[in-house]
Protein backbone atom coordinates (compact mmCIF):
# COMPACT_ATOMS: atom_id res chain seq x y z
CA UNK A 1 0.00 0.00 0.00
CA UNK A 2 1.39 3.54 -1.25
CA UNK A 3 0.71 6.76 1.04
CA UNK A 4 -1.57 9.05 -0.43
CA UNK A 5 -0.31 12.88 -0.41
CA UNK A 6 -2.79 13.84 2.10
CA UNK A 7 -4.99 12.40 4.73
CA UNK A 8 -7.92 13.95 3.40
CA UNK A 9 -8.95 15.32 0.06
CA UNK A 10 -12.11 18.22 0.51
CA UNK A 11 -13.89 19.15 -2.43
CA UNK A 12 -15.58 22.89 -2.59
CA UNK A 13 -14.57 25.93 -0.28
CA UNK A 14 -17.77 26.70 1.11
CA UNK A 15 -19.03 26.71 4.56
CA UNK A 16 -18.22 22.65 4.55
CA UNK A 17 -15.26 22.71 3.12
CA UNK A 18 -13.94 25.81 5.47
CA UNK A 19 -14.99 24.07 8.52
CA UNK A 20 -13.48 20.27 7.28
CA UNK A 21 -10.22 21.79 6.61
CA UNK A 22 -10.25 23.86 10.05
CA UNK A 23 -11.31 20.58 12.14
CA UNK A 24 -8.71 18.42 9.94
CA UNK A 25 -5.77 20.49 10.67
CA UNK A 26 -6.95 20.78 14.54
CA UNK A 27 -7.08 16.65 14.87
CA UNK A 28 -3.75 16.81 13.39
CA UNK A 29 -4.54 15.49 9.57
CA UNK A 30 -3.11 16.44 6.39
CA UNK A 31 -5.72 18.06 4.35
CA UNK A 32 -6.52 20.11 0.93
CA UNK A 33 -9.40 21.73 -0.45
CA UNK A 34 -9.82 22.12 -4.49
CA UNK A 35 -12.33 24.51 -5.27
CA UNK A 36 -14.11 25.36 -9.12
CA UNK A 37 -14.20 29.44 -8.00
CA UNK A 38 -11.43 31.77 -7.26
CA UNK A 39 -12.43 32.61 -3.56
CA UNK A 40 -14.12 31.15 -0.59
CA UNK A 41 -17.76 31.11 0.37
CA UNK A 42 -19.48 28.62 -2.28
CA UNK A 43 -23.09 29.43 -3.03
CA UNK A 44 -22.44 32.70 -1.38
CA UNK A 45 -19.42 33.16 -3.90
CA UNK A 46 -21.57 32.31 -6.67
CA UNK A 47 -24.59 33.88 -6.43
CA UNK A 48 -24.22 37.25 -6.37
CA UNK A 49 -27.00 38.59 -8.05
CA UNK A 50 -29.04 42.16 -7.02
CA UNK A 51 -31.46 41.25 -3.85
CA UNK A 52 -29.19 38.01 -2.95
CA UNK A 53 -29.59 37.15 0.72
CA UNK A 54 -30.33 34.93 3.31
CA UNK A 55 -33.63 34.10 4.12
CA UNK A 56 -32.51 32.24 7.27
CA UNK A 57 -31.86 35.26 10.02
CA UNK A 58 -28.40 36.07 10.42
CA UNK A 59 -27.84 35.63 13.99
CA UNK A 60 -28.59 31.76 13.34
CA UNK A 61 -26.95 31.57 9.97
CA UNK A 62 -23.68 31.36 11.17
CA UNK A 63 -20.92 29.15 12.61
CA UNK A 64 -21.40 27.67 16.44
CA UNK A 65 -18.24 26.04 16.22
CA UNK A 66 -15.90 28.88 17.60
CA UNK A 67 -17.31 30.91 20.27
CA UNK A 68 -15.13 34.16 19.65
CA UNK A 69 -15.88 34.20 16.36
CA UNK A 70 -19.84 33.88 16.97
CA UNK A 71 -19.92 36.46 19.54
CA UNK A 72 -16.81 38.81 17.82
CA UNK A 73 -19.11 38.91 14.53
CA UNK A 74 -21.59 41.71 14.06
CA UNK A 75 -24.29 41.08 11.55
CA UNK A 76 -25.84 44.33 10.29
CA UNK A 77 -29.47 43.15 9.27
CA UNK A 78 -32.03 40.62 10.21
CA UNK A 79 -31.56 38.99 7.25
CA UNK A 80 -27.70 38.85 5.56
CA UNK A 81 -27.21 40.20 2.32
CA UNK A 82 -25.09 38.00 0.20
CA UNK A 83 -21.95 40.28 -0.09
CA UNK A 84 -21.68 40.18 3.96
CA UNK A 85 -21.97 36.54 3.78
CA UNK A 86 -19.33 36.63 1.50
CA UNK A 87 -17.20 38.60 3.91
CA UNK A 88 -17.73 36.17 6.82
CA UNK A 89 -16.86 33.41 4.86
CA UNK A 90 -13.85 35.42 4.00
CA UNK A 91 -13.28 36.66 7.00
CA UNK A 92 -13.18 33.00 8.21
CA UNK A 93 -10.62 31.84 5.92
CA UNK A 94 -8.40 34.43 7.68
CA UNK A 95 -8.96 33.74 10.81
CA UNK A 96 -8.16 30.15 10.85
CA UNK A 97 -5.39 30.79 8.69
CA UNK A 98 -7.08 27.94 6.35
CA UNK A 99 -5.84 29.82 2.44
CA UNK A 100 -2.81 28.15 2.30
CA UNK A 101 -4.86 24.75 2.46
CA UNK A 102 -7.19 25.80 -0.40
CA UNK A 103 -6.05 25.37 -4.63
CA UNK A 104 -8.72 27.41 -6.05
CA UNK A 105 -9.85 27.12 -9.55
CA UNK A 106 -9.25 23.47 -9.71
CA UNK A 107 -12.94 22.63 -10.66
CA UNK A 108 -12.94 18.28 -10.04
CA UNK A 109 -13.70 16.45 -13.14
CA UNK A 110 -13.20 12.89 -11.82
CA UNK A 111 -12.35 11.14 -8.43
CA UNK A 112 -11.83 7.31 -8.57
CA UNK A 113 -11.22 4.64 -5.62
CA UNK A 114 -7.96 2.35 -6.17
CA UNK A 115 -8.60 -0.88 -4.05
CA UNK A 116 -4.83 -1.62 -3.94
CA UNK A 117 -3.98 0.94 -2.12
CA UNK A 118 -7.14 2.07 -0.70
CA UNK A 119 -6.70 5.88 -1.46
CA UNK A 120 -8.72 8.37 -3.81
CA UNK A 121 -7.50 9.70 -7.02
CA UNK A 122 -8.75 13.29 -7.78
CA UNK A 123 -8.08 14.62 -11.48
CA UNK A 124 -8.85 18.38 -12.01
CA UNK A 125 -10.48 19.79 -15.39
CA UNK A 126 -7.17 21.33 -15.53
CA UNK A 127 -4.76 18.15 -15.49
CA UNK A 128 -3.59 18.53 -11.82
CA UNK A 129 -4.03 15.28 -9.92
CA UNK A 130 -4.25 14.07 -5.63
CA UNK A 131 -4.42 11.55 -4.26
CA UNK A 132 -6.12 11.17 -0.44
CA UNK A 133 -6.93 8.60 1.88
CA UNK A 134 -10.53 9.96 2.41
CA UNK A 135 -12.14 12.12 -0.09
CA UNK A 136 -14.72 14.53 1.27
CA UNK A 137 -17.42 16.24 -1.23
CA UNK A 138 -18.44 19.61 -0.07
CA UNK A 139 -19.84 20.24 -2.72
CA UNK A 140 -23.26 21.38 -1.85
CA UNK A 141 -27.02 20.72 -2.54
CA UNK A 142 -27.39 23.60 -4.54
CA UNK A 143 -24.58 24.13 -6.28
CA UNK A 144 -25.08 22.70 -9.93
CA UNK A 145 -26.54 25.03 -11.91
CA UNK A 146 -30.07 24.39 -14.44
CA UNK A 147 -30.14 26.05 -17.35
CA UNK A 148 -33.62 25.85 -19.40
CA UNK A 149 -33.54 23.53 -22.38
CA UNK A 150 -34.02 26.42 -24.69
CA UNK A 151 -32.81 26.44 -28.44
CA UNK A 152 -30.92 29.84 -29.70
CA UNK A 153 -29.21 31.03 -26.35
CA UNK A 154 -26.21 31.99 -29.12
CA UNK A 155 -28.48 33.76 -31.36
CA UNK A 156 -29.63 36.33 -28.82
CA UNK A 157 -28.13 39.67 -29.53
CA UNK A 158 -27.51 40.31 -25.89
CA UNK A 159 -26.06 38.69 -22.48
CA UNK A 160 -27.77 36.09 -21.10
CA UNK A 161 -27.01 35.90 -16.71
CA UNK A 162 -27.42 32.30 -14.60
CA UNK A 163 -28.43 34.06 -11.28
CA UNK A 164 -25.95 31.15 -9.71
CA UNK A 165 -22.89 31.99 -12.12
CA UNK A 166 -23.29 36.06 -11.43
CA UNK A 167 -20.75 38.07 -13.02
CA UNK A 168 -18.57 39.32 -10.11
CA UNK A 169 -18.08 42.93 -12.20
CA UNK A 170 -22.11 42.92 -11.90
CA UNK A 171 -24.49 44.09 -14.42
CA UNK A 172 -26.02 47.27 -15.28
CA UNK A 173 -29.55 47.43 -15.97
CA UNK A 174 -30.04 50.81 -16.25
CA UNK A 175 -32.16 51.96 -19.35
CA UNK A 176 -32.46 48.57 -20.12
CA UNK A 177 -35.58 46.15 -20.77
CA UNK A 178 -34.70 42.97 -19.18
CA UNK A 179 -36.27 39.04 -19.27
CA UNK A 180 -36.22 37.32 -16.11
CA UNK A 181 -37.35 33.45 -16.71
CA UNK A 182 -38.01 31.44 -13.47
CA UNK A 183 -40.09 32.92 -10.16
CA UNK A 184 -38.39 30.27 -7.21
CA UNK A 185 -36.53 31.88 -4.35
CA UNK A 186 -33.85 33.23 -6.49
CA UNK A 187 -36.43 35.19 -9.34
CA UNK A 188 -38.79 36.46 -6.21
CA UNK A 189 -35.20 38.19 -4.80
CA UNK A 190 -33.78 39.48 -7.84
CA UNK A 191 -36.70 40.72 -9.63
CA UNK A 192 -37.86 43.47 -7.21
CA UNK A 193 -34.46 45.14 -7.86
CA UNK A 194 -33.80 44.77 -11.52
CA UNK A 195 -37.60 46.24 -11.59
CA UNK A 196 -35.79 49.16 -10.17
CA UNK A 197 -33.03 49.64 -12.08
CA UNK A 198 -34.57 48.57 -15.70
CA UNK A 199 -36.61 50.12 -18.57
CA UNK A 200 -38.46 47.50 -18.57
CA UNK A 201 -39.15 44.36 -16.95
CA UNK A 202 -40.83 41.19 -18.30
CA UNK A 203 -41.30 38.19 -15.66
CA UNK A 204 -41.68 34.39 -17.80
CA UNK A 205 -43.59 32.60 -14.76
CA UNK A 206 -44.04 29.15 -15.20
CA UNK A 207 -45.45 28.28 -12.02
CA UNK A 208 -46.05 30.75 -9.69
CA UNK A 209 -44.45 30.40 -5.72
CA UNK A 210 -45.38 31.32 -2.23
CA UNK A 211 -43.93 34.26 -0.82
CA UNK A 212 -43.54 35.84 2.85
CA UNK A 213 -42.47 38.92 3.27
CA UNK A 214 -38.82 39.66 5.10
CA UNK A 215 -39.93 42.67 6.98
CA UNK A 216 -36.01 43.21 6.56
CA UNK A 217 -34.15 46.15 9.25
CA UNK A 218 -30.99 46.82 10.57
CA UNK A 219 -30.06 44.48 13.23
CA UNK A 220 -31.16 45.32 16.47
CA UNK A 221 -28.38 45.80 19.10
CA UNK A 222 -30.70 44.58 21.68
CA UNK A 223 -31.27 41.60 19.77
CA UNK A 224 -27.74 40.41 18.75
CA UNK A 225 -26.60 41.34 22.64
CA UNK A 226 -29.66 39.03 24.18
CA UNK A 227 -28.80 36.62 21.24
CA UNK A 228 -25.08 36.90 22.57
CA UNK A 229 -25.80 36.42 25.94
CA UNK A 230 -27.05 33.27 25.49
CA UNK A 231 -25.82 31.92 22.16
CA UNK A 232 -24.98 28.39 23.63
CA UNK A 233 -28.35 27.98 24.65
CA UNK A 234 -29.93 29.41 21.44
CA UNK A 235 -28.02 26.78 19.39
CA UNK A 236 -29.05 23.85 21.55
CA UNK A 237 -32.81 24.70 21.45
CA UNK A 238 -32.51 24.81 17.93
CA UNK A 239 -31.46 21.59 17.55
CA UNK A 240 -34.52 20.38 18.75
CA UNK A 241 -36.45 22.00 16.22
CA UNK A 242 -37.53 20.25 13.30
CA UNK A 243 -35.56 22.71 10.98
CA UNK A 244 -32.80 23.29 13.10
CA UNK A 245 -34.37 26.84 13.57
CA UNK A 246 -34.76 28.42 17.06
CA UNK A 247 -38.39 30.86 17.05
CA UNK A 248 -42.01 30.51 18.28
CA UNK A 249 -43.26 26.53 16.71
CA UNK A 250 -47.48 26.45 17.66
CA UNK A 251 -48.60 23.40 18.87
CA UNK A 252 -51.78 23.22 17.96
CA UNK A 253 -54.03 22.40 14.42
CA UNK A 254 -55.17 24.65 12.64
CA UNK A 255 -58.33 23.28 12.44
CA UNK A 256 -58.88 23.00 16.43
CA UNK A 257 -59.37 27.15 16.24
CA UNK A 258 -61.59 29.24 14.84
CA UNK A 259 -61.81 31.04 11.64
CA UNK A 260 -61.21 34.87 13.12
CA UNK A 261 -58.34 33.37 15.74
CA UNK A 262 -56.59 31.47 12.66
CA UNK A 263 -56.85 34.70 10.91
CA UNK A 264 -55.38 36.63 13.27
CA UNK A 265 -52.28 34.30 13.66
CA UNK A 266 -51.81 34.05 10.39
CA UNK A 267 -51.66 38.04 10.30
CA UNK A 268 -49.47 38.38 12.79
CA UNK A 269 -46.80 35.85 12.24
CA UNK A 270 -47.21 37.64 8.13
CA UNK A 271 -46.21 41.32 9.92
CA UNK A 272 -43.49 39.18 11.71
CA UNK A 273 -42.16 37.79 8.47
CA UNK A 274 -40.31 34.82 7.45
CA UNK A 275 -40.09 30.90 6.88
CA UNK A 276 -41.64 30.51 10.37
CA UNK A 277 -44.90 31.48 8.83
CA UNK A 278 -45.15 27.82 8.02
CA UNK A 279 -45.26 27.06 11.90
CA UNK A 280 -48.26 29.32 12.48
CA UNK A 281 -49.93 25.52 13.59
CA UNK A 282 -48.25 22.48 13.75
CA UNK A 283 -50.29 20.47 10.95
CA UNK A 284 -49.64 22.92 7.70
CA UNK A 285 -47.92 20.12 6.51
CA UNK A 286 -49.84 17.01 7.18
CA UNK A 287 -53.44 17.94 6.55
CA UNK A 288 -54.77 19.56 3.37
CA UNK A 289 -57.53 21.36 5.09
CA UNK A 290 -55.50 23.14 7.25
CA UNK A 291 -53.19 24.10 4.41
CA UNK A 292 -56.01 25.33 2.60
CA UNK A 293 -56.70 27.67 4.81
CA UNK A 294 -53.09 29.06 5.12
CA UNK A 295 -53.01 29.59 0.97
CA UNK A 296 -56.52 30.94 1.45
CA UNK A 297 -54.94 33.46 3.74
CA UNK A 298 -52.12 33.94 1.26
CA UNK A 299 -54.34 34.04 -1.98
CA UNK A 300 -56.12 36.67 -0.22
CA UNK A 301 -52.87 39.19 0.37
CA UNK A 302 -51.64 38.29 -3.20
CA UNK A 303 -54.85 40.08 -4.12
CA UNK A 304 -55.06 42.90 -1.85
CA UNK A 305 -51.29 43.64 -2.57
CA UNK A 306 -51.32 43.64 -6.68
CA UNK A 307 -53.75 45.62 -8.44
CA UNK A 308 -54.34 44.14 -11.66
CA UNK A 309 -57.25 41.50 -10.33
CA UNK A 310 -55.67 39.34 -14.15
CA UNK A 311 -52.04 39.92 -12.63
CA UNK A 312 -52.97 38.78 -9.16
CA UNK A 313 -54.60 35.78 -10.41
CA UNK A 314 -51.51 34.54 -12.04
CA UNK A 315 -49.37 34.94 -9.03
CA UNK A 316 -51.61 32.57 -6.77
CA UNK A 317 -50.07 29.71 -6.67
CA UNK A 318 -52.66 26.61 -7.07
CA UNK A 319 -50.85 23.77 -5.33
CA UNK A 320 -50.30 23.57 -1.34
CA UNK A 321 -48.38 26.29 0.39
CA UNK A 322 -44.65 24.46 1.76
CA UNK A 323 -44.52 21.77 -1.18
CA UNK A 324 -41.96 23.90 -2.62
CA UNK A 325 -39.03 25.64 -0.75
CA UNK A 326 -41.15 28.65 0.68
CA UNK A 327 -39.78 31.92 -0.90
CA UNK A 328 -39.05 35.21 1.77
CA UNK A 329 -39.40 38.27 -0.37
CA UNK A 330 -38.71 42.27 -0.18
CA UNK A 331 -41.84 44.10 -2.56
CA UNK A 332 -42.18 40.89 -4.87
CA UNK A 333 -45.70 41.10 -5.32
CA UNK A 334 -46.00 44.80 -5.23
CA UNK A 335 -43.09 44.61 -7.99
CA UNK A 336 -46.27 44.10 -10.37
CA UNK A 337 -47.74 47.51 -9.84
CA UNK A 338 -45.07 49.47 -11.44
CA UNK A 339 -45.96 50.55 -14.80
CA UNK A 340 -42.54 48.98 -15.85
CA UNK A 341 -43.30 44.97 -15.12
CA UNK A 342 -45.14 42.97 -16.86
CA UNK A 343 -45.76 38.78 -16.18
CA UNK A 344 -46.14 36.40 -19.35
CA UNK A 345 -47.92 32.96 -18.20
CA UNK A 346 -45.12 30.41 -19.57
CA UNK A 347 -47.07 27.59 -18.23
CA UNK A 348 -50.22 27.63 -20.62
CA UNK A 349 -47.97 28.61 -23.52
CA UNK A 350 -44.06 27.68 -23.04
CA UNK A 351 -41.12 29.72 -24.25
CA UNK A 352 -40.22 28.64 -27.87
CA UNK A 353 -36.55 29.77 -28.61
CA UNK A 354 -34.42 32.29 -26.94
CA UNK A 355 -33.81 34.18 -30.94
CA UNK A 356 -32.04 37.67 -31.41
CA UNK A 357 -34.46 40.23 -30.63
CA UNK A 358 -35.36 38.26 -26.86
CA UNK A 359 -38.18 35.28 -26.57
CA UNK A 360 -40.62 34.01 -28.74
CA UNK A 361 -43.47 32.54 -26.86
CA UNK A 362 -46.72 31.33 -29.09
CA UNK A 363 -47.37 34.16 -31.14
CA UNK A 364 -45.95 36.94 -29.30
CA UNK A 365 -41.85 38.16 -29.40
CA UNK A 366 -40.90 40.00 -26.44
CA UNK A 367 -37.66 42.23 -27.45
CA UNK A 368 -35.09 42.46 -24.58
CA UNK A 369 -31.60 43.26 -24.40
CA UNK A 370 -30.39 41.27 -21.31
CA UNK A 371 -31.93 37.99 -20.19
CA UNK A 372 -31.47 36.77 -16.52
CA UNK A 373 -32.07 33.18 -15.84
CA UNK A 374 -33.35 32.23 -12.81
CA UNK A 375 -34.16 28.49 -12.98
CA UNK A 376 -32.57 26.78 -9.88
CA UNK A 377 -30.51 23.36 -9.54
CA UNK A 378 -30.04 20.15 -9.96
CA UNK A 379 -30.68 20.10 -6.96
CA UNK A 380 -29.03 17.44 -4.00
CA UNK A 381 -27.31 14.70 -6.71
CA UNK A 382 -26.13 17.48 -9.76
CA UNK A 383 -23.09 18.69 -8.07
CA UNK A 384 -22.02 15.35 -7.08
CA UNK A 385 -23.09 13.33 -10.64
CA UNK A 386 -20.97 16.39 -12.68
CA UNK A 387 -18.33 14.74 -11.38
CA UNK A 388 -16.91 10.82 -12.45
CA UNK A 389 -16.67 9.49 -8.94
CA UNK A 390 -16.28 5.71 -9.19
CA UNK A 391 -15.55 3.76 -6.60
CA UNK A 392 -13.98 0.15 -5.96
CA UNK A 393 -16.20 -1.60 -8.40
CA UNK A 394 -15.93 0.62 -11.03
CA UNK A 395 -19.58 2.22 -11.43
CA UNK A 396 -19.96 5.40 -11.08
CA UNK A 397 -21.78 7.30 -8.59
CA UNK A 398 -24.12 8.57 -11.40
CA UNK A 399 -24.66 5.10 -12.40
CA UNK A 400 -25.78 3.80 -8.97
CA UNK A 401 -28.00 6.69 -9.16
CA UNK A 402 -30.04 6.49 -12.33
CA UNK A 403 -33.21 5.66 -10.40
CA UNK A 404 -32.44 7.72 -8.22
CA UNK A 405 -29.66 8.35 -5.23
CA UNK A 406 -29.40 6.19 -1.93
CA UNK A 407 -26.89 6.97 0.69
CA UNK A 408 -26.49 6.10 4.63
CA UNK A 409 -27.50 8.83 6.28
CA UNK A 410 -26.87 11.50 2.97
CA UNK A 411 -22.64 10.82 4.79
CA UNK A 412 -21.68 7.70 2.68
CA UNK A 413 -22.54 5.54 0.00
CA UNK A 414 -21.79 1.39 -0.07
CA UNK A 415 -18.91 0.98 -3.32
CA UNK A 416 -17.80 4.16 -2.23
CA UNK A 417 -15.34 3.41 0.84
CA UNK A 418 -13.43 5.93 2.16
CA UNK A 419 -15.77 8.49 0.62
CA UNK A 420 -18.28 11.29 2.69
CA UNK A 421 -20.95 13.52 1.65
CA UNK A 422 -21.50 16.59 3.24
CA UNK A 423 -25.46 16.69 3.38
CA UNK A 424 -26.07 14.51 1.21
CA UNK A 425 -29.51 12.93 0.29
CA UNK A 426 -30.78 11.40 3.19
CA UNK A 427 -29.76 13.77 5.51
CA UNK A 428 -32.11 16.80 6.71
CA UNK A 429 -29.91 19.31 4.74
CA UNK A 430 -32.15 21.69 2.44
CA UNK A 431 -35.51 21.02 5.06
CA UNK A 432 -33.32 22.81 7.92
CA UNK A 433 -30.85 25.66 8.50
CA UNK A 434 -28.14 24.99 6.40
CA UNK A 435 -25.52 25.92 8.79
CA UNK A 436 -26.45 23.55 12.04
CA UNK A 437 -26.63 20.86 9.64
CA UNK A 438 -23.28 21.24 7.68
CA UNK A 439 -20.99 21.79 11.45
CA UNK A 440 -22.71 18.61 12.37
CA UNK A 441 -21.86 16.45 9.09
CA UNK A 442 -18.19 17.91 10.02
CA UNK A 443 -18.14 17.20 12.79
CA UNK A 444 -19.56 13.29 11.95
CA UNK A 445 -16.64 12.98 9.49
CA UNK A 446 -13.89 13.91 10.90
CA UNK A 447 -14.78 12.07 14.38
CA UNK A 448 -15.26 9.00 11.86
CA UNK A 449 -11.88 9.54 10.16
CA UNK A 450 -10.36 10.32 13.65
CA UNK A 451 -11.82 7.12 14.86
CA UNK A 452 -10.54 5.30 12.13
CA UNK A 453 -6.86 6.34 12.79
CA UNK A 454 -7.24 5.76 16.30
CA UNK A 455 -8.50 2.08 15.85
CA UNK A 456 -5.66 1.17 13.17
CA UNK A 457 -8.08 1.19 10.29
CA UNK A 458 -7.38 2.16 6.99
CA UNK A 459 -10.92 1.68 4.92
CA UNK A 460 -14.35 1.99 6.09
CA UNK A 461 -18.04 1.97 4.06
CA UNK A 462 -21.33 2.20 4.54
CA UNK A 463 -22.80 -1.50 4.14
CA UNK A 464 -25.74 -2.39 1.83
CA UNK A 465 -27.94 -3.35 4.35
CA UNK A 466 -28.04 -0.24 5.96
CA UNK A 467 -27.94 2.35 3.35
CA UNK A 468 -30.83 0.08 1.76
CA UNK A 469 -32.96 0.54 5.06
CA UNK A 470 -31.90 4.24 6.08
CA UNK A 471 -33.29 4.48 2.42
CA UNK A 472 -36.37 3.26 3.04
CA UNK A 473 -36.88 5.26 6.23
CA UNK A 474 -36.44 8.04 4.42
CA UNK A 475 -39.12 7.11 1.47
CA UNK A 476 -41.57 6.22 4.22
CA UNK A 477 -40.97 9.32 6.01
CA UNK A 478 -41.62 11.12 3.01
CA UNK A 479 -45.01 9.91 2.57
CA UNK A 480 -46.33 10.96 5.84
CA UNK A 481 -46.99 14.77 4.88
CA UNK A 482 -48.37 16.23 1.98
CA UNK A 483 -44.81 17.72 0.63
CA UNK A 484 -44.28 15.11 -1.62
CA UNK A 485 -47.30 15.66 -3.55
CA UNK A 486 -46.28 19.06 -4.93
CA UNK A 487 -43.75 18.71 -8.10
CA UNK A 488 -40.70 20.28 -6.64
CA UNK A 489 -36.90 20.11 -6.82
CA UNK A 490 -36.66 18.36 -3.53
CA UNK A 491 -38.30 15.36 -6.13
CA UNK A 492 -35.96 15.98 -8.50
CA UNK A 493 -39.20 17.02 -10.55
CA UNK A 494 -37.52 20.52 -12.17
CA UNK A 495 -34.96 18.37 -14.52
CA UNK A 496 -35.79 16.62 -17.27
CA UNK A 497 -35.20 13.20 -17.45
CA UNK A 498 -34.31 13.40 -13.53
CA UNK A 499 -35.62 10.38 -11.30
CA UNK A 500 -38.43 11.29 -9.32
CA UNK A 501 -37.88 10.49 -5.30
CA UNK A 502 -38.14 12.47 -2.37
CA UNK A 503 -34.50 13.12 -1.23
CA UNK A 504 -34.25 15.03 1.77
CA UNK A 505 -34.74 13.21 4.54
CA UNK A 506 -38.16 14.89 6.48
CA UNK A 507 -37.85 13.23 9.93
CA UNK A 508 -36.46 15.95 11.13
CA UNK A 509 -32.99 17.57 12.26
CA UNK A 510 -33.77 16.17 16.17
CA UNK A 511 -34.35 12.66 15.12
CA UNK A 512 -31.43 12.43 12.46
CA UNK A 513 -28.84 13.79 14.79
CA UNK A 514 -30.53 11.03 17.30
CA UNK A 515 -29.84 8.38 14.85
CA UNK A 516 -26.05 9.45 13.63
CA UNK A 517 -24.88 9.64 17.61
CA UNK A 518 -26.63 5.99 18.05
CA UNK A 519 -25.02 4.96 14.80
CA UNK A 520 -21.37 5.93 16.24
CA UNK A 521 -22.08 4.72 20.09
CA UNK A 522 -22.57 1.38 18.45
CA UNK A 523 -19.15 1.42 17.20
CA UNK A 524 -20.25 2.99 13.53
CA UNK A 525 -23.18 0.80 12.69
CA UNK A 526 -23.92 -0.11 9.53
CA UNK A 527 -20.22 0.81 8.43
CA UNK A 528 -18.06 -2.60 7.52
CA UNK A 529 -14.07 -1.00 8.63
CA UNK A 530 -10.81 -2.56 7.80
P1 LIG B 1 -36.09 27.16 -7.99
O1 LIG B 1 -36.72 27.32 -6.69
O2 LIG B 1 -35.92 25.80 -8.54
O3 LIG B 1 -36.88 28.07 -9.01
C1 LIG B 1 -36.62 27.99 -10.37
C2 LIG B 1 -37.69 28.71 -11.13
O4 LIG B 1 -37.40 28.61 -12.52
C3 LIG B 1 -39.08 28.12 -10.94
O5 LIG B 1 -40.00 29.15 -10.99
C4 LIG B 1 -39.21 27.19 -12.14
O6 LIG B 1 -40.51 26.91 -12.53
C5 LIG B 1 -38.50 28.00 -13.20
N1 LIG B 1 -38.00 27.17 -14.27
C6 LIG B 1 -37.14 26.13 -14.17
N2 LIG B 1 -36.90 25.61 -15.37
C7 LIG B 1 -37.64 26.32 -16.27
C8 LIG B 1 -37.82 26.25 -17.66
N3 LIG B 1 -37.21 25.33 -18.39
N4 LIG B 1 -38.64 27.15 -18.24
C9 LIG B 1 -39.26 28.07 -17.48
N5 LIG B 1 -39.14 28.19 -16.16
C10 LIG B 1 -38.33 27.31 -15.55
O7 LIG B 1 -34.61 27.82 -8.02
P2 LIG B 1 -34.07 29.04 -7.13
O8 LIG B 1 -35.01 30.16 -7.16
O9 LIG B 1 -32.68 29.31 -7.60
O10 LIG B 1 -34.02 28.45 -5.68
C11 LIG B 1 -33.56 27.15 -5.42
C12 LIG B 1 -33.38 26.98 -3.93
O11 LIG B 1 -32.19 27.64 -3.53
C13 LIG B 1 -34.46 27.59 -3.09
O12 LIG B 1 -35.61 26.81 -3.02
C14 LIG B 1 -33.74 27.77 -1.76
O13 LIG B 1 -33.68 26.56 -1.07
C15 LIG B 1 -32.35 28.15 -2.24
N6 LIG B 1 -32.22 29.62 -2.28
C16 LIG B 1 -32.22 30.27 -1.10
C17 LIG B 1 -32.14 31.63 -1.09
C18 LIG B 1 -32.14 32.34 0.20
O14 LIG B 1 -31.71 31.91 1.22
N7 LIG B 1 -32.67 33.49 0.20
C19 LIG B 1 -32.07 32.35 -2.27
C20 LIG B 1 -32.07 31.66 -3.46
C21 LIG B 1 -32.15 30.29 -3.47
P3 LIG B 1 -41.24 25.57 -12.03
O15 LIG B 1 -41.56 25.82 -10.58
O16 LIG B 1 -42.41 25.42 -12.89
O17 LIG B 1 -40.25 24.45 -12.19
Amino acid sequence: MSDPQYDVAIVGAGFSGLYLLHRCRQMGMNARIWEAGSGVGGTWYWNRYPGARCDIESMQYSYQFDDALQQEWEWTERYSPQPEILRYAEHVAERFALLDGIDFERRVQQAVYSKPDACWHLTAESGQKISARYCVMATGCLSAPNWPPLKGYDDFHGNVYHTALWPHEGVDFSGKRVAVIGTGSSGIQTIPMIAQAASELTVFQRTPNYSVPAHNQPMDAQYSAAVKADYRGMRERAKQRIGGIEGEYNTASAMEVSDEDRTAEYERRWQQGGLLFLQSYSDILTNKTSNDTMVEFVHDKIRSIVTAPEVADLLCPPNIIGGKRMCVDTNYYATFNRANVSLVDIRTTPIDCINRQGLSVGSDQYDVDIIVVATGFDAMTGALNRIDIRGKSGTSLKDHWKDGPSSYLGLAMHDFPNLFTVTGPGSPSVLTNMLPTLEQHVEWITDCIAYLRNSNYTVIEASREAQDQWWDHTQEVAKQGIKQTTNSWYLGANIEGKAKVFMPYLGGFPAYLKKCEEVVANGYQGFVTR
